[in-house]
């Protein structure tokens, strides 16, 4: 049970990167300019045994044949022996714009929506919402249950620390609507306050959490980064089962420009490793 949580930073700051060569085993991704933030979610991707040997396992059934699951077969094949391109990879998304700066979590999920469901089932989970009517628990107006890639955390009035275990639990706790933003209870023929909450319905099997750093600020009026200190667990424990953290994508810098970088554990040797566009080096972490 692993999960991957995008874009925070601030969380290894003991880290010793051990350059011997010796150690490495793992190729990195040419940067066609500012592709870091595909780079990142490509290895990703690449380090996470169930998505890989779903890729692997996918066969092409004719010659004109050319999805996305193959391009990314073809990318293993060679990430296993060499440091490697995405030209085929960026035009397949139909990125145009190889020098802009894209969104790592955007990408992470455009890329599952474009694999056949066998190869991103692993990533999938599903979540029920519900509004219930506050006059009665069984006044419950809407029930639905749908996918998700990942869950969104808001750290919104966090400025200084931000905890992801709280801000999972939060994601889930109920919250009531009244005053201008009642719902109309079928039951009671007209507007009440409304209970809404969300649960898992179906945990998947790697949980992915997005902290929401880049959030509008309405009194700016403009998209800002939130540059708070974040707190993640390597363990999350809920209900369901237990997580255990092997990747990390960061975003260092400013919201138009900036670096991604991903941490991912080896699932192979167990060992950290960077993932910087062409550089792979392992991390060393010193235990005090
Ligand atoms: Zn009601």
């Amino acid at each position: 049970m692993d999960y991957l949580d995008t874009m925070h930073q601030h969380y290894y700051p003991n880290e010793n990167v051990n350059t011997d060569s010796k150690t490495i085993l793992y190729y990195g991704l040419h940067n066609q300019g500012a592709t870091c933030y595909l780079n990142s979610v490509l290895q990703v991707f690449f380090m996470t045994k169930g998505f890989r040997e779903a890729v692997e396992s996918q066969e092409q059934d004719n010659v004109e044949q050319n999805t996305f699951d193959l391009q990314l077969k073809c990318l293993f094949e060679t990430l296993k022996k060499k440091q490697a391109h995405t030209k085929d990879v960026t035009s397949k998304l139909g990125i145009e714009k190889v020098f802009e700066q894209g969104d790592a979590a955007e990408y992470f999920e455009k890329i599952l929506s474009k694999v056949n469901p066998d190869v991103s089932k692993i990533f999938q989970g599903h979540l029920k919402h519900t509004a219930t009517c506050s006059i009665s628990n069984r006044h419950v107006n809407s029930d639905e249950v749908g996918p998700f890639w990942t869950v969104p955390l808001s750290m919104e009035d966090n400025n200084y620390y931000y905890s992801v275990r709280d801000g999972f639990e939060n994601f889930f706790k109920s919250s009531t609507v009244s005053g201008d933003n009642q719902m109309y209870c079928d039951y009671c023929d007209g507007k009440t306050d409304a209970i809404l909450a969300c649960k898992m319905e179906h945990p998947p099997e790697i949980l992915t959490l997005l902290l929401k750093r880049f959030e509008f600020d309405y009194r700016r009026m403009s998209y800002v980064k939130n540059d708070c200190c974040v707190d993640v667990p390597h363990t999350l424990r809920t209900k369901d089962c237990d997580y255990e953290l092997y990747a990390v994508v960061d975003h260092v810098g400013s919201l138009r420009g900036g670096h991604y970088t991903a941490k991912i554990k080896s699932y192979q040797n167990h060992n950290w490793y960077v993932f910087d566009d062409s550089y792979v080096t392992q991390v060393c972490f010193l235990v005090n």
